[in-house]
């Protein structure tokens, strides 16, 4: 654990730890001085001198539950979202003097500003109440977790055994087209090993059939090497080919998404599909898979064959939440009052994963706030 995020289990506002930390003060020598010592020896303010000492008395909060807090809100105020500035501080939604309670649901990220309003006495209109920061709270933890779960998708970053659905021939075909040939992958020479791919790299399905998956179906369903592979697969083509994302073009409105046709995007949110006919094989219809708003609905057709394991099919006919790498086929406007048709063919599906980065992506917020604040296309309750 660094020495600032010590300071931060206490509470400190995090510019103050950094401030303290790099001019020598630890939460041992902290908890020992006077105001007066740390004004003097470490160059601190008479508030900020303060400020630390109020907090030092406390029981630290757990280091578990500081880390979980911080990543789901991305470090940044859950009130203003980094507006009134980057700096934060944990605070308890119910007063730590009173309740001595260092839990997750007491605990909420706030910017100093913010925590001023939160501890100014009750009255003004414009305090922020308890159950305000409790809304505030959640309200943002669920816009994190979108935002984390975008950038994960926009750098594919897929747990292998999360996904449920590989078009291997359409992938292949991308790498053929968009890089020359199939490239070579951390996997690709123990699956050309294991008879999985050919020697040109490509998935022999005629070998997994007969020999791995007892001629019922296309993947050998114990090999989770496959996945990664065709993740490692795809994650090259992103080098090259732009995946957009289908919700942000949706929100545009019917041109933004016309301009998708022919392209490649991905889709995070919840989907319906219809359960596969089992047993699967070659002459198996597609599944339709569809996600209807208002505004848009998205129809991918998926070969059944292509379902990456029993899991994977069992889930199908129900309401999943996923990420959708596809290619826009057909994008045409509704009738009137209508939401307007996407038909897309899926490239891989996966269950989102989720991804935190460490740094604070304000910036990336605040550029996308608007579009953050409109739920409508991010259907994620289950
Ligand atoms: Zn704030």
């Amino acid at each position: 654990m660094s020495k600032i995020d010590r300071f931060i289990r206490y509470g400190v506002e995090s510019r103050i730890a950094e401030k303290a930390t790099s001019n020598g003060l630890t939460t041992s020598k902290a908890r020992v001085l006077s105001q007066k010592d740390m004004i003097e020896k470490f160059d601190l303010s008479s508030a900020e001198a303060k400020h630390i000492s109020n907090c030092i008395k406390r029981a630290p909060i757990d280091k578990e539950v500081v880390d979980l807090l911080l990543e789901s809100a991305n470090y940044t105020c859950c009130v203003c979202h980094g507006v009134k500035g980057t700096s934060y501080i944990i605070h308890h939604i119910e007063e730590y003097e009173k309740s001595q309670n260092n839990t997750y649901s007491n605990l909420a990220v706030l910017c100093p500003n913010d925590h001023d309003l939160a501890h100014r006495p009750g009255g003004l209109s414009n305090d922020l109440s308890p159950s305000q920061i409790q809304k505030a709270k959640m309200k943002w933890e669920k816009q994190v977790e979108i935002h984390d779960a975008q950038k994960a998708a926009r750098a594919i970053e897929i747990d292998d055994s999360a996904v449920d659905y590989i078009n291997v021939m359409r992938i292949e075909a991308m790498c053929a087209k968009h890089l020359g040939s199939i490239p070579f992958t951390t996997i690709s020479e123990k699956l050309i090993a294991y008879g999985i791919l050919d020697r040109t790299r490509k998935f022999d399905q005629n070998f997994v059939r007969n020999n791995l998956s007892n001629g019922r179906y296309l993947f050998d369903y114990i090999n989770h090497e496959e996945t990664e592979h065709y993740r490692q697969l795809l994650s090259k083509i992103s080098e090259v080919v732009d995946f957009v994302d289908l919700s942000e073009m949706a929100a545009k409105g019917f041109n933004g998404v016309k301009d998708l046709e022919g392209k490649h995007a991905f889709f995070i949110g919840g989907v319906y599909s219809k359960s596969p006919d089992l047993p699967i094989t070659s002459s198996s219809p597609p599944i339709a898979m569809h996600y209807p708003t208002k505004k848009i609905n998205i129809f991918w057709d998926l070969d059944p064959n292509y379902l990456m394991s029993m899991s994977s099919i069992s889930r199908m006919g129900r309401k999943n939440r996923y990420i959708v790498y596809c290619s826009i086929r057909s994008v045409e406007r509704g009738g009137k009052g209508e939401p307007c048709q996407v038909v897309a063919s899926p490239l891989l599906i996966s269950q989102p994963s989720k991804f935190v980065h460490k740094t604070p992506a304000i910036a990336y917020i605040r550029r996308h706030r608007d579009e953050f604040n409109d739920d409508e296309d991010f259907d994620i309750d289950e």
